[in-house]
Order: structure tokens, then C-alpha cells, then sequence
């Protein structure tokens, strides 16, 4: 441990005996099973089925599920993002979004025959609310409908970025009831007729993880598909308080990567005689991109006793989630600029966090949508109407 360690300032020594240790070991697996092996993938932009083997066999499918501490997942979310942001990024749609959603609003029957095979990573699903034409404004503008036809409903429209659809087993796709207007969600199987998912090409950042441009057309499920618990908007915004304040411990694991880098890369390099990290404004940089990393960190700490308290706000997650992954967008750019021309290239690993941060900064509400929500809270006016 210890402040040249970069260990966390000290963050694991708040987790009991069995979490400490779970984490360290989620430490070693993902800085030798994960982070030199993303490389090569994220070049290619492929899907990597190996990479996610290593997260099934960790047990971190069922991160969830456990009750385990809030700090402890986060944790752990931070040492997969410290290794590859596209694997934090199947891991935390996985249990955040899927498991959360499958858990939080299905039924009985549907947790049943759902959960176990999530838990394991046999099974992988897919979040799909973003359209084509409605991404921020989503609440207001849904588009795709879902009618109903007998026992059936029947599934109409578009969905865009939607993570997995490609690869995933089932999307939990979000639609608009043509009777009464209200926003419900289906467990839609990826292989049913009328389903097609094509991925997006040539991202610039979590390259790994494919997103995909979704058609429904005409899809038809039972009504044993639907979520019970998702009725209306508020249903999807209990999910994505607590997945929001996910993306805030990304950004912690992405700037302790990016600090890893940039220090060794300093300390070898020398220009003018000398190494780098003996120059000023080198040290300066470096001291920045801590300062940033270890704010967004302790603001995670904090959000960690607030979702075990039950007293996260959407508030909260928006502020931290606008904040965190604006301090790492900040290090990140630092962090290239201290590689020099070298920052330019994924092959010293920077030039490949610089990218991905760009993807963390959008999803999840893009910064702006963020600091409205903060500013609604905080004014009593929304800004949105
Ligand atoms: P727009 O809403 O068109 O926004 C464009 C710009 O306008 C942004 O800067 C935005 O902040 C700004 N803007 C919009 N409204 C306002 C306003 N009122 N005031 C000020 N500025 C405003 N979605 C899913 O459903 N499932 C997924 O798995 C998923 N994964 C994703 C993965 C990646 C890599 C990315 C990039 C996106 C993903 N998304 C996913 C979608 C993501 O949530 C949206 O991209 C995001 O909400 C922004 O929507 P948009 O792209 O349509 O941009």
C-alpha cells in the first residue's frame, strides 16, 4: 500500500477482511489477464470472449447479487476500468443494468429463470433504451411501441448504441404502450424473427465492447416477457441512479491507469539530459492527474455509504457521474500530452484510455444532460421544459 503504490488512498482498508482480499485478487486477475490483453482486441475492434471468461470465472457476475458492500463493488468496478474500460463497461451493463433491472422489476418466475444463468455469465443481456432519434431527451421522446395483441405484444422501432446487442442472449428493450402511453420493458430474445442488431463501426474509444444500431420489427412475445415492475419512467430511473453513480468508479480505475502510465513513461524517457519526471512542469501534471484521480475516488467512497444507507439521490449519481468523468477526460489529456508523440499510439496503452474516456464522458447521460440534473435539484427549475 502507500501513496506511491497509487492503492486506492487507502480505500481498501475500509472493506472488511474478506472483501480486501476479494479485491486484491480482482487486482492481480485484472493487471495480468486483462489490461496487456485489451490491447490487441480493441485494435481490432472485437468483441472478446476470453476477456469476459476471465470476469465469469472471478465470480463477478453475480457482483450484484451477493450483498456484498457498495464499496466493495465499486472497488472492484474500478480495478477492471483501471485494466480495460470496454470489460468494466460488459461488467457494469451486465450487473447494473441487466441484473439490477431483471432483479429489481421482474417477477418471481422471470428473477427465477433469469438470475442463475446471469450470476454465472452464461447468459448475457443487453440494455435498450437509446433511439436513433431520442438519446438525451429518451423520457420524453421514446418512440418504440409495444402493442398488445392477445396474449402477445407486439414490438416496433429503433434502438441505437445499445451495448451486447450483438453478442447478448436477450436485450431489455424499452417501448411505449400504443394503449395508454405508458413505457414498459420486455425481455426480448436476440434470435426472435423481426430482431436484427448491427454493430457500430470504427469508435473511437471502448472498442472492445460493441454497440449496435437494433431494428424491431414486428418482434413478438409473451406477456410472461414483460417486467412487471416497469411502469413509466420512474422505473427506469431507479436503475440508472445507482448505474450513473457506476460510471463515477470507472472514471477512478481509468485515471489510476492513466497515472500508472504517464509515471513510468516519465521516469524512463529523457530529454535535455535528463529523465522527464525531474522537469517542473512534468511533476505538475503528474500531481494534477493524482489530484483529479483521488477527488473522484473519495467522491465514490461517499456515494458507496450513501447506496448502502438507501439515501442515494438521482441528484448524487448525476453529480458525481458529470464530475468524475469530467476530472478523468482532464487526466487522460494529460496524461497523452506527457507521452509526446508516443501518446498517440494505443501501443503505449495511453493514447487507448484517451479514447475511452470520450465513451464514458456520453453514456449515461452526457455531461450537460448531468449538470441539468444537478441544476434542477439545486434551482427547483428544470431546464429540460
Ligand atoms: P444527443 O442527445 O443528440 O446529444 C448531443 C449533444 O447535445 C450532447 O452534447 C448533449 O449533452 C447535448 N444536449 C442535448 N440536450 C441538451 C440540452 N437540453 N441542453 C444542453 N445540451 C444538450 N444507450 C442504451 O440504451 N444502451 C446502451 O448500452 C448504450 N451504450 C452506449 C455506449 C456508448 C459507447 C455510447 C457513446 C452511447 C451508449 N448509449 C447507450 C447511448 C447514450 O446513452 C447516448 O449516446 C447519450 O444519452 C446521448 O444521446 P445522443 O447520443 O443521442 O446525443
Amino acid at each position: 500500500g502507500g501513496f506511491a503504490e497509487l492503492d486506492l488512498l487507502g480505500a481498501a482498508g475500509l472493506l472488511d477482511q474478506h472483501e480486501r482480499a476479494r479485491l486484491a485478487d480482482v487486482h492481480h486477475l485484472a493487471q495480468t489477464l486483462l489490461r496487456r490483453q485489451s490491447v490487441d482486441p480493441w485494435n481490432r475492434e472485437e468483441f472478446a470472449p476470453d476477456l469476459l471468461a476471465v470476469l465469469a470465472d472471478a465470480g463477478l457476475g453475480a457482483l450484484q447479487l451477493e450483498g456484498t458492500s457498495a464499496l466493495f463493488r465499486g472497488l472492484v468496478h474500478a480495478e477492471v476500468a483501471r485494466a480495460d474500460l470496454s470489460m468494466s463497461t460488459v461488467l457494469g451493463v451486465h450487473n447494473e443494468l441487466v441484473v439490477g433491472v431483471v432483479d429489481a422489476l421482474g417477477s418471481p418466475e422471470q428473477r427465477r429463470a433469469l438470475l442463475p444463468r446471469l450470476a454465472a455469465m452464461r447468459s448475457l443481456g443487453a440494455f435498450a433504451l437509446t433511439e436513433p432519434e431520442h438519446g438525451s431527451d429518451v423520457a420524453r421522446g421514446l418512440t418504440t411501441t409495444a402493442r398488445r395483441d392477445g396474449t402477445d405484444w407486439v414490438l416496433d422501432g429503433a434502438k441505437r448504441w445499445i451495448g451486447l446487442a450483438t453478442v447478448a442472449e436477450f436485450a431489455i428493450v424499452w417501448a411505449r404502450d400504443v394503449a395508454d402511453g405508458t413505457v414498459r420493458a420486455f425481455v426480448v430474445g436476440t434470435d426472435l424473427p423481426g430482431f436484427a442488431a448491427v454493430p457500430i463501426r470504427n469508435k473511437i474509444g471502448l472498442r472492445i465492447m460493441q454497440n449496435a444500431d437494433v431494428t424491431l420489427d414486428g418482434v413478438r412475445v409473451p406477456e410472461s416477457s414483460r417486467l412487471p415492475g416497469a411502469v413509466g419512467f420512474g422505473a427506469v430511473n431507479t436503475v440508472l441512479r445507482h448505474s450513473r453513480a457506476w460510471v463515477g468508479w470507472q472514471a477512478v480505475g481509468l485515471q489510476l491507469a492513466a497515472l500508472e502510465v504517464a509515471r513510468s513513461y516519465v521516469r524512463e524517457r529523457q530529454q535535455f539530459g535528463r529523465p522527464l519526471a525531474g522537469f517542473q512542469l512534468v511533476q505538475q501534471s503528474l500531481a494534477r492527474m493524482a489530484g483529479n484521480a483521488a477527488s473522484s475516488l473519495a467522491l465514490m467512497v461517499q456515494v458507496a455509504r450513501l447506496q448502502d444507507a438507501g439515501t442515494l439521490e438521482m441528484a448524487h449519481a448525476a453529480m458525481v457521474k458529470a464530475t468524475c468523468t469530467a476530472q478523468a477526460r482532464e487526466t487522460v489529456a494529460l496524461g497523452r500530452n506527457l507521452l509526446g508523440g508516443n501518446g498517440m499510439t494505443t501501443d503505449y496503452e495511453m493514447a487507448k484510455l484517451f479514447g475511452d474516456a470520450e465513451a464514458m464522458y456520453t453514456y449515461e447521460g452526457t455531461q450537460e444532460i448531468n449538470q441539468l440534473i444537478v441544476g434542477r435539484a439545486l434551482t427547483g427549475v428544470s431546464a429540460f421544459v
